[in-house]
């Protein structure tokens, strides 16, 4: 053994006490540490030829590297929509690695097994049916496009023939109908060769980002060839949500695939005011719900619920010898587009397991009312109105005058200690998003943002 793994080995016990002391040193700086910090690289090094053992190692990102991270676990990282790391997930993800399991065979050990029954405690967590079967997948895009390649394969059943064996050319066009739909569906798209021309935007509500019933009818009836419905649970500008249930309903009138992309939307059925909102959710062929946001695990995980398990082992079933039949429960080699991997499903099943449902519970509705206090906060201060209402976690704001997205970025940027903010556009109109989903956050934060935001608007923003 090369001695710097020898002696690393020898005092891993330490080490790791060390390194335990230095995530404790990271976390105690996540509620006051600039959010975004100012970005200053280190000059970069030649590819070590002699190791410098885990001491020096982890002294350099320490001193280098850490400072440098933003605070994107902490309460006030409010860009995207991010979440952050419960305690139990962080323990989770700590012995992930430790244990370093591939879980994706079940020829070693019960790896497997402990995937399979946390999907089942998230299944009833989205109030999701025994017909829905689950995998681990990396995040929301994997998941919407693992959940696009299983309405492949069923369109093409329809066309009497098999896309997985096959490829694409018997399918011909296919149309993919979406009110608001996420940008990593057209990356799906593109992946799986259906291209992301195949994406036609429907029309929404008047000032809703959730589609036009009466539109997407109507669309449907002037499609003529395989078609896929992508329904938006929780948009990213002002979390609208398409009626699910009358989605679903016009199936007995139209063939299409209905994939619901509820990659943080999902969350609202923990809410007991807005689980209305995700009402139907289970009649969809094919879920996408996000992990790393709202359940506030560490990246990289999200789940991929399906009603048509068999059309998902058609596409990714991975045949090799060393690794047996497929059998009545496939494994999960050959559910998703990855082989090997991290067993996923530790880190969520430790914080369902340390707080429940209704810790979780509490969690959602404590953002939710975090959100809805900024939303209030912003209707009374001059200078700064709401674009949307706030509907579940996200408030979407911009400048009362002059909404540029040039002074928009002044304002996210003045901001940037106290928090973090995304610009987007909704409705032609330059804006700032403040996403609510880490479980660190409570109203002492969203005090904190107000009083920045007032701050800036006053003093810190050039052009404000
Ligand atoms: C975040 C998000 C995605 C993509 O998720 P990743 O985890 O970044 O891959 C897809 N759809 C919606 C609605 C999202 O909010």
């Amino acid at each position: 053994m090369h001695p710097r793994l020898a002696t690393d080995l020898a005092q891993l016990p330490e080490l790791l006490g060390t390194v335990g002391e230095r995530a404790i040193d990271i976390l105690d700086r996540l509620p006051d540490q600039p959010v975004v910090p100012p970005l200053r690289l280190p000059d970069p090094e030649p590819l070590p030829e002699r190791g410098a053992g885990l001491t020096e190692a982890l002294e350099e990102f320490t001193q280098a590297w850490a400072p440098l991270l933003s605070a994107s676990a902490g309460p006030r990282y409010l860009g995207f929509v991010t979440g952050g790391v419960t305690p139990a997930a962080l323990a989770g993800d700590w012995l992930t690695a430790a244990a370093d399991q591939n879980p994706t065979s079940a020829l070693d050990d019960a790896a497997p097994e402990l995937e399979r029954r946390t999907i089942g405690w998230l299944r009833e967590l989205f109030g999701l049916g025994a017909a829905h079967q689950g995998a681990f997948v990396s995040g929301a895009t994997m998941s919407n496009t693992v959940g696009l390649a299983i309405a492949r394969e069923w369109l093409g059943d329809r066309a009497g023939a098999s896309v997985a064996e096959e490829g694409t050319a018997p399918l011909g066009r296919v149309q993919v109908l979406s009110g608001s739909p996420h940008s990593s569906i057209a990356k799906g798209l593109s992946m799986l060769g259906l291209g992301r021309a195949a994406l036609v935007h429907v029309p929404v509500l008047q000032g809703r980002e959730a589609v036009d019933l009466a539109a997407l009818e109507r669309a449907l009836t002037q499609v003529d060839g395989p078609c896929v419905v992508v329904a938006n649970a929780g948009t990213v500008n002002t979390v609208d949500f398409d009626d699910l249930r009358a989605i679903a309903a016009l199936r007995e009138r139209y063939d299409f695939w209905l994939h619901v992309d509820a990659a943080f939307g999902g969350f609202a059925s923990l809410s007991l005011n807005h689980e209305h909102l995700v009402a139907g959710l289970d009649a969809a062929d094919s879920i996408c719900i996000d992990l790393h946001k709202w359940l506030n695990v560490p990246y990289d995980s999200a789940v991929q619920f399906t009603r048509h398990p068999e059309l998902q082992v058609r596409v990714f079933q991975n045949a090799a010898a060393y690794l047996g039949p497929l059998g009545e429960t496939p494994d999960h080699v050959h559910l998703t587009p990855e082989n090997s991997r991290r067993l996923r499903a530790l880190a969520a099943w430790f914080t369902l397991r340390a707080y429940g449902r209704d810790g979780h519970r509490e969690i959602v509705q404590r953002n939710i009312a975090c959100a809805h206090a900024l939303g209030q906060a912003i209707k009374t201060i001059s200078g700064l109105c709401l674009l949307a209402p706030v509907r579940l976690n996200v408030v979407c704001f911009t400048l009362a005058e002059y909404p540029t997205a040039d002074r928009l970025a002044d304002l996210a940027e003045a901001l940037k200690h106290e928090a973090f903010l995304t610009p987007t556009t909704y409705a032609g109109v330059p804006a700032l998003r403040a996403a609510f989903s880490n479980w660190r956050t409570t109203e002492t934060d969203v005090h904190r943002l107000t009083k920045a935001l007032i701050d800036s608007l006053n003093h810190a923003a050039p052009s404000l």
